[in-house]
């Protein structure tokens, strides 16, 4: 076994931070927590501190920090706030594994600057490979880290592509075709003319995963889907051509790698994301990850289905952005996230959030993502045009 990773997890209160914390609490001696990072939750930042005893807690939030500095002056673990801080701690020498998830653009500058310090990097945030694919992928390749995906559907295509190395042309393994899974969330059998006036308790009740209030409204939109349609190109290196999402309501088959001699390779487990997590923590070892076993005599009903493009129209967004390139993309995740919010917070109606999303795409120049800059630029200046249409709602 290799020696103890010295862990950091960026976002580390959140759905996929806590799933991953109770996978390492029982393997205590293969992986210390080294620093941990929340925005603003100060209570479960107490409690994770005093179980796991981090050298760092970074809590971005300075009211909150304060609040925390307090709380823990008994335990030896210092309290950093601020954006920087979050980078300042993915590059610290120390730390040799970052399991990047924090939500939405924030996470960029903190998994990059992980990335670019040559760490083993667990990618849930697929907000960075949206953003930035290029930029991303390039560093992952110039700096030589290891970059394992965690979203369940991309981590299940890797377990299927057993020689597969960054950067190298997957029509070099004979893969002909990616089959991304999608459950359908919560609105899949509800006809779209009763859409309008879902409520964000509606939106937020999936059916198979239990996961943070952000990406559950983008699996009801579907544009989740869209965003694992751009992070499955940039990270395995294909066109949207060669990605298919098909509807599958069960989510057990995690996604598919169809081969040229007409082989396909899967990945199946339970809807845990301990799952993938504990997979890319042991890569390429495997551990106990502490999630349910399937028994395959009880799965009598494993359905796909076509996706209904003109219900769940933020895919077609997606896949538009992705040939675009350029900055669509990093428009597309901007006015999406502001348009989430707006939704949660009920000023946008559910069936307005494509709408709004479009409409942001059409009205921003695609320029070239040159460097990390220009895609923060676009982020704001997306999120600042999202923002007046939300207001003039
Ligand atoms: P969550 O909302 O439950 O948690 C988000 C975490 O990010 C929290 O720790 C929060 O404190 C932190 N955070 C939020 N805003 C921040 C900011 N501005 N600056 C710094 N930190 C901030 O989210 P989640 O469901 O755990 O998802 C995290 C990421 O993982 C997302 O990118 C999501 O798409 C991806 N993902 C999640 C799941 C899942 O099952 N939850 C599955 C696949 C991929
Ligand atoms: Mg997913």
């Amino acid at each position: 076994m290799s020696a103890t990773q010295q862990l950091l997890i960026l976002g580390a209160t959140g759905s996929v931070g806590m799933s991953t914390l109770a996978v390492v609490a029982e393997h205590p001696d293969r992986y210390r927590v080294f620093a941990l990072t929340a925005y603003n939750r100060v209570e479960l930042a107490e409690q994770l501190c005093r179980q796991f005893q981090p050298q760092y807690f970074v809590m971005v939030d300075p009211v909150a920090a304060e609040r925390l500095r307090s709380a823990i002056s008994d335990l030896r673990t210092e309290v950093l706030s601020g954006t920087a801080a979050l980078v300042d701690v993915a590059r610290e020498p120390e730390v040799t594994m970052v399991m990047a998830a924090i939500v939405g653009a924030a996470g960029l500058a903190p998994t990059l600057a992980a990335v670019e310090a040559g760490k083993v990097v667990l990618l849930a945030n697929k907000e960075s490979l949206v953003m930035a694919g290029q930029l991303f992928m390039d560093a992952v390749v110039r700096h030589g880290g290891q970059l394992l995906p965690i979203d369940s559907e991309q981590n299940a295509m890797f377990q299927s592509l057993p020689n597969f190395r960054i950067g190298q042309p997957l029509t070099e393994l004979g893969v002909v075709r990616l089959w991304l899974t999608a459950s359908g969330g919560p609105f899949l059998d509800r006809p779209v003319d009763t859409l309008a006036q879902v409520t964000p308790a509606e939106a937020c009740a999936h059916p198979n995963w239990d996961m943070g209030k952000k990406i559950s409204v983008d699996s009801a939109t579907m544009m989740n889907k869209g965003l694992e349609v751009i992070e499955t190109a940039w990270f395995f290196g294909v066109g949207g051509d060669q990605i298919e999402v098909v509807i599958h309501p069960q989510s057990i088959v995690h996604s598919l790698v169809e081969y040229c001699d007409g082989s396909i390779l899967s990945q199946l487990g339970s809807a845990d994301m301990r799952i993938p997590i504990a997979h890319a923590l042991a890569w390429p070892e495997r551990i106990h990850s502490g999630a349910a076993r399937l028994d395959l005599r009880e799965l009598t009903d494993l359905q796909f289905q076509t996706i209904d493009n003109d219900k769940f129209p933020c895919l077609g967004l997606a896949y538009s952005a992705l040939a675009e390139g350029g900055l669509a993309a990093t428009y597309m995740n901007a006015a999406n996230e502001i348009a989430v919010q707006a939704f949660l917070e009920e000023k946008l109606g559910f069936l307005q959030i494509p709408v709004l999303v479009s409409e942001v795409l059409s009205q921003l120049p695609s320029n070239e993502a040159t460097d990390l800059d220009s895609v923060v630029g676009a982020d704001e200046q997306a999120r600042r045009l999202a923002r007046r249409l939300v207001d003039r709602q």
